[in-house]
This record gives structure tokens, sequence and C-alpha cells, in this order.
């Protein structure tokens, strides 16, 4: 039985990618410290004879027993009033987390797949963005320390690659949605729900027309599971290429929740990306990839998971980070 390590494993992503191996038949060991993983992500899991949890931040020496055949770093916090909130640990999981893992995967001759991201491309000049775009980031700005965490970890995951030849995949998310987000991260899609949910109005950040491409969990996870699986080392972009404006998705939430709540808007936070849609033509060619489900599927499944959450859960929230993040 082929055992794997999946880092972030009670994060969103982390969790679905703890689904499918179980699926598929692995032994799954799933690391998180829980700083922004939840625990209910992966409770059913917990009784599994082929699953074991270990509370541990990755940042720190990782020490595991016995043979191990894969990797999956997903360990980090994923939204902007995260890297607000924990900054050094962002900068520190990008980092340390991946030398960590990188040498765990030379010690144990494992395969590593490291969750990068679109923010690499920074506030793009390059529309759609390809792999072959280098980016345009700024280092100091609130998200630097996300964008140049990851760009350091396929910077250090290629340098691993090259110099001790360990087997590595690097796969860059777009914006993902879908059960399990956490519904007061601030990102747009929990945040209008979460809004629509509760009766308050939407708020647009800007004027609502900076653009983003919104790929269902399912279809990524997918991707990530033929990419770890190929022998494509160069990065890959998976997301879906559909593309819409913050102010046509707000409609969306709108008609799906049937809210009478309105849009209101607020400053657009510094250095948001006006547009991301990516380029998937290398994902359809070495992967044969491309996603199923397109958005009022998906938008459907995630919002009937946001119905069974208790009022507790809809009320607890992180707004204070959220007024700082966008201010009136
Ligand atoms: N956004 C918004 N209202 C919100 C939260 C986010 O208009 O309540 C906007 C945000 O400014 C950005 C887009 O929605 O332009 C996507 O934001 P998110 O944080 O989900 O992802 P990212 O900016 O990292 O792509």
């Amino acid at each position: 039985m082929q055992r794997v390590l999946i880092t972030g494993a009670a994060g969103f992503l982390g969790s679905h990618l703890c689904d499918r191996f179980i699926r598929e038949g692995f032994q799954v060991d799933a690391m998180d410290n829980l700083i922004t993983g939840d625990l209910k992500n992966i409770n059913h899991l917990m009784d599994h004879e082929h699953f074991t949890f270990h509370n541990h931040d990755v940042s720190e020496h990782i020490e595991l027993e016995g043979a191990l055949d894969h990797i999956l770093h997903f360990a980090s916090p994923a939204s902007p009033i995260d890297y607000l909130r924990i900054p050094i640990q962002t900068l520190k999981v990008g980092s340390l987390g991946i030398h960590n893992c990188l040498g765990l995967a030379k010690h144990k001759g494992a395969r590593v797949t490291i969750a990068s991201t679109s923010e690499i491309y920074g506030d793009p000049e390059v529309h759609p963005q390809h792999e072959e775009y280098f980016g345009n980031v700024n280092t100091i700005g609130p998200r630097g320390v996300y964008d140049e965490a990851k760009r350091f970890q396929e910077s250090m995951t290629m340098a691993y690659h090259r110099y001790h030849g360990v087997e590595t995949r690097i796969v860059r998310i777009f914006n993902t949605y879908g059960p399990r987000m956490r519904l007061n991260d601030g990102r747009v899609l929990p945040a209008f729900i979460g809004q629509a949910l509760r009766g308050e109005d939407l708020t647009i950040f800007g004027t609502g027309s900076q653009t983003r491409s919104f790929c269902y969990v399912d279809d990524l996870v997918e991707g990530i599971f033929r990419l770890h699986f190929s022998d494509e080392t160069r990065p890959v972009n998976i997301g879906n290429p559909d593309e819409i404006t913050i102010s046509q998705f707000a409609e969306e939430i709108i008609s799906l929740t049937g809210t009478d709540q309105k849009v209101v808007y607020r400053d657009l936070p510094e250095n948001d990306p006006k547009k991301r849609q990516p380029d998937i033509a290398r994902a359809r060619e070495v992967l044969g990839w491309e996603p199923q489900v397109d958005r009022s599927e998906g938008l459907k499944r995630t919002y009937a998971y946001f119905l069974t959450l208790t009022e507790e859960e809809l009320y607890k929230s992180e707004h204070k980070d959220f007024e700082a993040y966008s201010k009136n």
C-alpha cells in the first residue's frame, strides 16, 4: 500500500485531497497545525484504518517513521485576511515548511507536489496567464508575504529537483471554491454567501469590474491528482478559464440565494489583481485535463454546504480583520 503525507490536511483543499487519496486506497498521513484548518473537515476520516492525523506545524522539523511514497504540500494560509492576520507564519510555511517537506522527500525518496498559486503572477500584465509569464508582484504589499513565499517555494522545489533529483510537481492553483471553504475567511464566495445568509448587503470591493475565474474543488482535485502521477516537472496552471467580473458574480449569488439584499461598495484592497484567468493549454495537453463542473452547478453544491452550517458558525465572525482589510 502506498503512503502519502498531506500537509494542510484540515484545510479546504487539503481535506478534499485526503478524501481522494483515501478513496484511491492510499495510507494517508494528514498533517495540520490547525491555525487556519479545522478538524471538522476531516472528522469523518478520523476512524478510518488508513488515516492518521498529526497535529504538527510543518515549519518545524517533520519526523515520520517508516516508508513514505508521496507528499502533497498544501499547508498555508490562503486568503488575504489571513495574510494580514498571520503574515510571519505565511512566510514561514512557504519557506521553512517547504524546506522541511523537500528534505523529508529526499530522505524518503518520495514524490512531492507543492501547492503554488496564481498569486505568483501578481497583478498580471499578461492575460490570460500562461506558465511562462514571470508575474508582477509587489514584494512589500499586503499580499507580498503570500506571493513571495509561494514564489520562493517554487524556486526551492526546482532546486531540490535539479540538485538532489527529487521528483517534484508544481501546481499553480487559481481561485477555487466548494464545500468546506471557511465562511469568514474574507474570500469573495464565502463572503457573499455568508452575507446573503445573515441578511447583510453584499460588499463589492472597488467597482466590481475586476475579474476572477472560479474552479470547482472536484475539478481541481482531479487536476492535482493527474499532475502528481504525471511526468510533468514544469509548473501547471489548474483552474477554470470561465472568467467573470465580481459584479456579475455578486448577481449570481443574489439569484442563487434568493436574498433581497443589495450590493454595497467598499475600497479596493491594495494590489488586488484587476483580472485573472488561467491559460490551461498545458494542463489540457499534458494531463488531458479540463474542468467539468460549470459555475451554476458548482455554486448549487457549494450553497447546499453552507446551508448546513449552524447559526453559531454563521455568526462566528472574523469581521474585525475584514474591516481592516477593506476600509469603507
Ligand atoms: N471581493 C469583494 N468583496 C468581498 C471579498 C472579496 O469584492 O467581500 C473581491 C476582491 O477584492 C477580489 C475578488 O473579490 O477582487 C476575489 O477576492 P478573493 O479574496 O476571493 O480572492 P483573490 O483576490 O485572492 O483572487
